[in-house]
């Protein structure tokens, strides 16, 4: 395993979004859980959703005090192949658990339990699957409390690897899950807590860009700033239907034929599916010069993400399962409308035609962005709707805050 570094965030900086009284709290239970060491443990340091949040969240802790560490696993191809498998099927697909998955799953987890041997934490804090089976290795007895964070839709998962899970997060002392729908009825985890990801209002991602700036930078990939551009940014994934996304942009062209589409997906290094699904998506997109198609290897860092979220006329999610989906977040923030499958976490961010619109099909949501095109005065209502639900629920000050109530709560 290797440590992240990270800066430090002061929490302080985060009070213009935030109630008094949080910080307040904030204050109460940091003095309480003062000398407590901690580590958060996750697969990627780069690419995706709980990168994002560890960025933040990590920072934050550190500036409060708290001795944090970010661990990042070990792996290689071999293991990212299974856990990208084990994910797809934790989100649902079908198909049966190999006996050479679990070897090589169980070979990654002993060679990254190795670091466990110094460890010397009260808090553990272990995100998805990858890392999920280093309980096996605890040492320290009752002293550290192990926590296991759900980022993934476990609505409807393929049984048999869900059993294969089960028997690592039934020994946690806790666990986290995004929303009540994830986790299955008959599941006798400890403790479990529920806490929806966030985005950092003040990341480079986040915070405010002039339109200007936006569109000149969008312009710098091909974008033609005096049409209108639809989004999709998200990882190259078959849950994200980047596919499906280019069928419902098909079906708006015929009626807005100045429409364009973006989609942008950063290739994260635990994903190796995400080529294969870059080059369907490419095929499908064909010869249509409107598409435009780009990664972090043309240049997307967060300051191009948040260009493009500001400049598009519509953010688009279009995710068949979905843990959370910061890209909602991020839309709305950025008051930009936003339409989202109606899958797992989107649904706690998009009330329907009111912070914006869910969608089942790719028909349906070639009429929602038509909608959204030729009524811009809607747009801005939902928007504003929008962005204040963000505020209120989805900032990155919520999680800091729900996460040492839960710490103070295993104390
Ligand atoms: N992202 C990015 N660059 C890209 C595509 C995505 O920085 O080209 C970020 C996106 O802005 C969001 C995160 O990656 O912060 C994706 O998180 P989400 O919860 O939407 O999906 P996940 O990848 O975790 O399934």
């Amino acid at each position: 395993m290797e440590r992240v570094k990270t800066g430090i965030k002061k929490c302080q900086d985060y009070l213009p979004f935030m109630e008094g009284e949080s910080l307040r709290e904030i204050d109460i239970l940091t003095d309480k859980l003062k000398d407590k060491r901690i580590a958060m443990v996750n697969a990627t340091e780069y690419g995706g959703g709980v990168a994002e949040i560890l960025h933040s969240l990590v920072p934050l802790f550190k500036g409060l005090g708290f001795a944090m560490d970010w661990w990042k696993m070990f792996g290689e191809e071999e293991f990212y192949n299974v856990t990208k498998t084990f994910h797809n099927r934790l989100q649902g697909e079908a198909g049966p658990l190999k006996d050479k998955e679990v070897e090589t799953y169980l070979k990654y987890i002993k060679l990254n339990a190795r670091e466990m041997t110094r460890w010397d934490y009260d808090f553990v804090v272990i995100h998805d699957p990858q890392p999920a089976g280093l309980i096996d290795f605890r040492k320290g007895g009752e002293g550290t409390k192990w926590i296991w964070r759900c980022h993934i839709d476990t609505s409807e998962p393929n049984r048999e690897y869900w059993d294969f899970l089960y028997r690592f997060i039934i020994k946690y002392d806790a666990s986290i899950f995004t929303m009540r729908q994830f986790v299955k009825e008959d599941a006798h985890l400890k403790n479990i807590h529920y806490i929806t990801p966030s985005i950092d209002p003040l990341s480079e991602k986040n915070i405010p860009m002039e339109k200007e700036e936006a569109k000149r930078t969008v312009s710098r990939f091909g974008i033609n700033v005096n049409r209108p551009l639809i989004t999709q940014i998200s990882r190259f994934d078959p849950w994200k239907d980047p596919l499906g996304v280019i069928e419902a942009y098909k079906l708006v062209k015929k009626e807005f034929p100045s429409v364009q589409l973006a989609l942008v997906g950063s290739m994260a290094s635990d994903d190796p599916e995400g080529w294969d699904y870059l080059y369907r998506t490419l095929r499908r997109a064909g010869e249509d010069y409107d598409i435009t198609i780009i990664t972090n290897f043309n240049g997307i860092t967060s300051k191009e993400v948040n260009a493009f979220q500001t400049a598009s006329e519509i953010i688009i999610q279009k995710s068949l399962r979905e843990g959370f989906g910061l890209t909602v977040a991020e839309g709305l923030w950025k008051g930009t409308p936003v339409i989202g499958g109606k899958a797992g976490g989107i649904k706690l961010q998009i009330e329907e035609g009111v912070t914006g619109y869910l969608v089942e099909t790719v028909e349906e949501c070639a009429e929602k962005i038509l909608t959204l095109l030729r009524n811009t005065s809607l747009a801005e209502e939902m928007t504003r709707a929008g962005k204040e639900k963000v505020r209120k629920e989805f900032l990155i000050t919520s999680a800091l805050l729900n996460y040492l109530r839960l710490f103070n709560y295993l104390l």
